[in-house]
């Protein structure tokens, strides 16, 4: 590809995002690509970029995505683009701290073909402003206990969790709709992002963010895959109880903690709203509910954005 192509093909993208926020069109006579993704986001939420290219020689064609933001030139995030069954059709899924401020944002697409110059182009995010809870949770003297150990089987447990979720499997491709629920229940007891702060019971007290949503509900509740994938945990575990994840998407894992009861193995592939097990209080629990939690490149992210927003398939 000369410069003045790639030049061309900058300006194109450019144009078309000034035009219209959402989708990029640029076609010459050696390839054309259409991409769309949200523009607009919360913290917590995630980008998804759908990135559909038609090239006559695209046995190599390969790409990335970094996010950034405007005022600091270091990548935030950078996540490879996974094909989907359809040829050309790339997807890229970016987490979003819920810790960022509103501003300005923009995210980077670098896209390969063959040996070629890469293809660099720009697109511009706006995070807007979202308040989150606050909450102070009292520890009594075992529930203390369970968040203040630094035994060495803690240390393994959240090791193997944490290398589970940073796992990328660029063929890991189960899920193809939103999410749905993981119960029936609707009664919501904690909310996604809540800053914590647990007291313990000796006095002293630490803070903490919780990555999930709670749900109020009795022992023995059913309680059901969220979505479409590969079983990759089954464990108990000291702080999380009892606890499951499902792995959907590349790098996209969901998490159920505290179950009275567990109904699936690791390497089980599982249906979306299949049961996987039944809600209790295990682990560092104040009472009976479930905690639903996604991660994505090991990032806690909104579960709710996931049940609205999803990648074309
Ligand atoms: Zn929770």
């Amino acid at each position: 590809m000369t410069m003045k192509k790639l030049f061309f093909l900058l300006c194109a993208v450019f144009i078309s995002f000034g035009l219209s926020a959402k989708e990029g069109y640029f076609s010459s006579s050696e390839y054309s690509l259409h991409l769309n993704y949200n523009d607009k986001v919360y913290p917590g939420d995630a980008i998804i970029i759908n990135l559909d290219i038609e090239q006559k020689n695209c046995t190599e064609c390969r790409g990335e995505v970094s996010f950034f933001t405007n005022s600091i030139k270091k990548a935030l995030v950078t996540t490879p683009f996974f094909q989907t069954e359809k040829e050309g059709s790339l997807i890229a899924i970016i987490p979003l701290s819920s810790w960022y401020e509103p501003g300005d944002f923009h995210v980077e697409i670098r896209y390969i073909i063959g040996n070629n110059t890469p293809m660099v182009f720009s697109l511009p995010i706006e995070m807007l402003a979202k308040d989150f809870n606050s909450e102070t949770i009292p520890l009594n003297p075992t529930n203390t206990a369970i968040k203040t150990d630094n035994s060495t089987t803690r240390v393994q447990q959240i090791d193997r969790l944490n290398q589970i979720l940073d796992t990328w499997n660029s063929d890991s491709v189960w899920q193809k709709i939103p999410f749905t629920p993981p119960t029936t229940a609707t009664r919501r007891t904690s909310f996604f992002a809540d800053r914590r702060v647990y007291a313990y019971s000796n006095g002293s007290s630490s803070t903490s963010l919780h990555y999930g949503i709670d749900y109020g509900v009795p022992k023995g509740t059913p309680v059901y895959a969220c979505g479409t994938g590969k079983v990759v945990l089954v464990e108990n575990r000291i702080s999380s109880g009892n606890s499951i994840v499902i792995e959907h998407l590349p790098g996209l894992y969901s998490l159920y903690y505290h179950l009275d009861s567990m109904s699936v193995v690791e390497g089980q592939m599982v249906k979306q709203g299949e049961k996987i097990g039944l809600s209790g209080d295990t682990g560092l629990a104040t009472g009976p509910h479930l905690h639903w939690e996604i991660r994505l490149h090991g990032l806690a992210i909104n579960p709710d954005f996931l049940r609205e927003t999803w990648p074309y398939f």
